[in-house]
């Protein structure tokens, strides 16, 4: 099948496509790398009147440290993230996730930004930012705001984004010594969508967990945090017997429905077995 009809135009600025937005309402959307959006138009699962295409934004093409966060520009694209130092150095979680999007000819175009604004429920981007307690920038006529990450996904492929904003950036907390990461997922080839993943970030203190943070994707509707599991671990030794607590929570925690991949039984043992391999991994990594 073909897109339909649509018109298309390019803009250099931020302001540009939200004037844009904000002209176009209800009928425009926004192109930054494609490989969702134009998948979607030729499946006519979404027919834009107007393409406005953001893919030559310069000023948000960057990562920068800002204080304590690193601030990644919604057009850095996957490849972007997996050649960056400040990347691997500061958000070692998101580093470990990226070789898991897609296979190179879409990392080369797909964008962080556009991952997040879509937020299909089995993309690596939305757990790594609730694992991290991430920040979204969001622009729109009225001004730049900040939007936690706890309030950002809000259902199945909708965010808090309003249809005059676009998403200019994400902002991630510089990783500390304290910290353990670790990101996994099963999947049926490398580079398909996620049957399970998981992404986890671990806050030790001596050889006690402070806190730990378990996101899932493809559990539900958007990112899942495993709320009990991470209850089960605090105050705990990264050992065999809190791991053991932490996986048994784990089913009061998650209730996936089946997908194509698999039904929700296989799914919650493979999450299962996923927190095992990764709570393991970090305690072996003290
Ligand atoms: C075969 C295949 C396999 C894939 N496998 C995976 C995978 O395993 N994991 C994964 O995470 N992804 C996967 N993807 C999707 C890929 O990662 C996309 O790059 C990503 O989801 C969207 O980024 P994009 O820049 O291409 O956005 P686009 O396709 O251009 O846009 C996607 C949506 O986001 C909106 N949008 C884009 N940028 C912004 C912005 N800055 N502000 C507000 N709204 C915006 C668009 O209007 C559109 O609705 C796969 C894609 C394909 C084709």
């Amino acid at each position: 099948m073909k897109a339909a009809a649509f018109d298309y135009t390019r803009v250099t600025s931020v302001e540009e496509a939200i004037d844009l937005l904000r002209q176009h309402a209800g009928s425009a959307q926004l192109l930054a790398g494609g490989q969702s959006l134009m998948a979607m138009m030729n499946l006519r699962l979404a027919q834009p009147g107007l393409l406005i295409d953001i893919s030559g934004i310069a000023d948000l093409k960057t990562t920068q440290v800002h204080g304590s966060v690193l601030r990644i520009g919604a057009l850095v694209t996957h490849h972007a993230l997996l050649k960056s130092d400040l990347v691997a150095r500061h958000v070692p979680l998101l580093a470990q996730a990226v070789p898991h999007v897609a296979h190179l000819a879409i990392r080369n175009v797909g964008t962080i930004g556009g991952s997040l604004a879509l937020a299909d429920p089995a993309a690596e981007y939305p757990a790594v930012a609730l694992a991290l307690e991430a920040t979204i920038v969001a622009q729109g006529p009225r001004g730049q705001r900040l939007i936690p990450i706890a309030d950002y996904f809000q259902g199945l492929y909708q965010t808090a984004l309003q249809p005059d904003e676009m998403l200019v950036a994400v902002e991630f907390p510089l990783a500390n010594t304290e910290q353990r990461f670790h990101f996994d997922e099963l999947s049926r080839r490398r580079g398909d969508y996620a049957m399970v993943g998981l992404a986890c970030a671990v806050h030790m203190n001596g050889s006690k967990i402070k806190e730990a943070r378990l996101a899932y994707l493809a559990m539900g509707d958007g990112p899942v945090l495993a709320t009990r599991a991470m209850s089960a671990l605090q105050g705990q030794a990264l050992d065999a017997a809190s791991i053991q607590k932490a996986q048994q929570a784990l089913a009061q925690d998650l209730s996936p429905n089946g997908d194509l991949q698999a039904d929700p039984a296989t799914k919650v043992h493979l999450a299962r077995v996923l927190l095992g391999r990764a709570l393991n991994a970090m305690g072996s990594a003290s």
